[in-house]
């Protein structure tokens, strides 16, 4: 790291190179980069593609959440981890590939699921959130905490060739939509199925995690125009992605006025 704050070092200069000659990121916009904190819920399908790519982004701290190991199943996407590492949790896996990609990132590892009670404090140690989960329990919570702690959240899904994502800053006020403005209520399980019982291609994953990436770039800089308000939909299968508005509800439980979510109670809290 360099001896002064916000100045880069000759090795960063170079490291960094193609981003400092961006005229929206340049040597301040890299700097931000540096001293920014990231979580990312989950290194698995997605997770693995997203922090690959922060990490050599040169984003500072990045906050992995898992409590998952490495299983052979997992390698036919999750291109963060090795076949070296099977059987490994997946944050102690993450951190040994950021390490050997940018070692001046500093990774902090959270070896356990995001719940009701841990959630706002994990959220709320970080600038930004990528959620990269593979179930509804989980894309709901990061939501709700996201909100609550007034983060901004990156969320992405696949499924078979099939992968959405979408950014959400509700916290901000109208007319940024929350990620219940979008889903009222997950799901009933029995209806949706997994990756692990549907399916999914493997590159599908690295598409969908570098896309969010990109926006948790674009968002940490506030550059370009943010997602927030659109749901882009990606169908690998018929090579077509489209961008659907997503408008805030104003009877949304919430981010509405009559807003009935006030904590993660909702979530199990006891
Ligand atoms: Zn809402």
């Amino acid at each position: 790291m360099s001896e002064r704050p916000g100045v880069l070092s000759e090795a960063q200069i170079q490291r960094y190179a193609r981003h400092i000659l961006l005229d929206e990121i340049g040597g301040t916009g890299q700097a931000r980069l540096l001293r920014a904190r990231v979580l990312a819920i989950g290194a698995g399908g997605l997770g693995s593609p997203a922090i690959l790519y922060l990490a050599a982004a040169g984003i500072g701290t990045i906050g992995v959440v898992d409590d998952d190991r490495v299983s052979l199943s997992n390698l036919q996407r999750q291109v963060l981890h090795t076949t070296a590492h099977l059987g490994r949790l997946k944050t102690d896996s993450a951190a040994v590939g950021v390490a050997a990609l940018n070692p001046e990132i500093r990774v902090i590892e959270h070896a356990q699921r995001l719940d009701a009670h841990n959630a706002l404090d994990l959220i709320g140690g970080y600038d930004l959130v990528l959620d990269g989960s593979d179930n509804f329990a989980t894309r709901f919570l990061a939501a709700d905490a996201c909100h609550l702690a007034g983060r901004t959240l990156v969320s992405a899904a696949i499924l078979r060739f099939d992968g959405q994502l979408a950014t959400f800053k509700s916290h901000l006020g109208p007319p940024h939509p929350c990620y219940r403005c979008l889903y009222r209520e997950p799901p009933p399980p029995e209806t949706v199925p997994s990756c692990a019982e549907a399916g999914v291609l493997g590159a599908l994953a690295g598409t969908l995690g570098a896309w969010q990436a990109t926006e948790a770039v674009k968002e940490l800089l506030d550059i370009g125009d943010s997602l927030s308000g659109r749901l882009m939909l990606y169908d690998a299968l018929s090579a077509t992605v489209r961008k659907l508005a997503v408008p805030r509800d104003p009877d949304c439980p919430l981010c509405g006025p009559q807003a009935t979510i006030r904590d993660l109670s909702c979530h199990g809290r006891a």
